[in-house]
């Protein structure tokens, strides 16, 4: 048995990369497409060019780091690497608690090492090639360095906690587990803007003048009160512009970024404004929290279920423990993520258009068009994915399913 879910689980990771590869390979197609006829005079020749081979200098890096990392995972099982690490840290560690947090601290430090390559890469040589870098290397440095810290103090807390519980309870272990990682995400949604982004940006109300009247006379229209509207400093790290909502009862607020306000007009600001708004009275952070607390208190029952199995360590050829049980069951357990992910991305793409939907009824849908528009072509976006690729990957309509929705064309 154990023989059996060992090579299913090097199966589902060979068939995951080829899978993914195909989907990357049916997207590329878009390119050779007619553009529609009412998006043909939003990219000229030159620029269209010049998409396509941003576009295209990603994918092949995003195929070469999957490969690296797939190949690497693979001969990781392969050669007994997760029971070889076991050994190791249990050659100097004794407390059980210990162990686990070195095991993880371990893999996941040797994970972000490997993707770190790929990543400088993807930032220093496409996203500069491209005009989009404003990072520096000392900025990706220190950002490297405070989300390593964050992660080994945050996830070592929740790992502790967890790990203490499992030792304590016994068939209710899943149900408090899972009380204890839904008050963590509900901390982190309460205190993100205020405590967890200053970290790493510069937040500030928006300065007085006529951006600022034009949003105050909207926010006084849709009932939201401007404090909690914040301007970010993204232009530390990248020329491209967001804007995002988030946070919860009193910390709900909303960041624009500072290149939003240098690329669009105030009109179009407001109006991606008007489209945060939305998901605020649509209630879409509610509930999609709501969906990730349901799924998660299904994950940890199936894992309370499983975790004290023999089978789980017996895969990886490795005596019992808590992080052999996480991970055996995380690998087991990632092809019900593979159809999850696209659920997931279905109903924020419906909340897009539910959103694009309120600010045309609050604000009329001209002004974001026109700041889509923009958007799109400036990040030298790809207009025409295939539907597959958005079914499996777009947690946003695209540009054009996004006028068509607003009837801009
Ligand atoms: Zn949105």
């Amino acid at each position: 048995m154990d023989k059996i879910l060992f090579a299913l689980i090097i199966a589902f990771i060979i068939f995951e990369f080829i899978f993914n590869r195909l989907l990357d390979t049916l997207n590329k197609r878009g390119w050779e497409l007619q553009l529609p006829a009412s998006l043909q005079n939003l990219y000229d020749k030159e620029k269209y060019e010049k998409a396509k081979a941003y576009d295209l200098e990603k994918d092949k890096l995003s195929l070469i780091s999957a490969f690296f990392s797939t190949s690497i995972t693979i001969l990781f099982l392969l050669f007994g690497g997760f029971a070889m690490l076991d050994q190791y840290v249990r050659s100097f560690a004794q407390h059980k608690i210990l162990i686990s947090l070195l095991y993880f601290g371990i893999l996941g430090f040797a994970s972000s090492m490997l993707s770190l390559p790929f990543s400088i890469y993807g930032t220093f040589r496409i996203e500069e090639k491209y005009g989009f870098n404003k990072t520096t290397m000392s900025t990706f440095l220190i950002d490297l360095m405070k989300s390593l810290l964050l992660t080994i103090v945050l996830g070592g807390l929740l790992l502790t906690l967890i790990i203490f519980v499992q030792e304590k309870t016994g068939s209710w272990f899943w149900l408090i587990a899972w009380a204890i990682v839904t008050g963590f995400s509900l901390f982190i949604a309460a205190f993100y803007t205020s405590l967890l982004l200053p970290l790493f940006n510069k937040l500030s109300p928006l300065e007085p003048g006529s951006l600022r009247s034009k949003i105050e006379d909207y926010a006084a229209v849709v009932d939201f009160p401007l404090k909690n509207i914040m301007l970010m400093d993204g232009s530390k790290r990248s020329s491209k512009a967001n804007a995002f909502f988030s946070g919860i009862g009193k910390s709900k607020s909303i960041v624009l970024y500072d290149t939003l306000v240098n690329e669009l007009s105030e009109e179009e600001i407001v109006a991606v404004l008007a489209h945060e708004v939305g998901h605020y009275k649509k209630k879409h952070i509610y509930q999609s929290m709501a969906i990730s607390f349901i799924t998660t208190a299904i994950t940890f029952f199936i894992f309370g279920r499983m975790m004290n199995s023999d089978i789980l360590p017996s895969i990886l050829g490795t005596e019992k423990s808590f992080h052999i049980s996480v991970i055996v069951f995380g690998m087991l357990y990632s092809p019900i993520s593979l159809l999850t992910g696209p659920m997931m991305n279905y109903l924020s793409r419906k909340n897009e258009y539910e959103a694009d939907a309120y600010a045309k009824e609050t604000y009329g849908s001209s002004a974001l068009a026109s700041s889509l528009k923009k958007m799109s072509i400036n990040h030298l976006s790809n207009l025409q994915p295939h539907p597959w690729y958005i079914f499996f990957h777009y947690s946003h309509p695209t540009l054009l399913q996004r006028l068509k929705a607003m009837n801009e064309i």
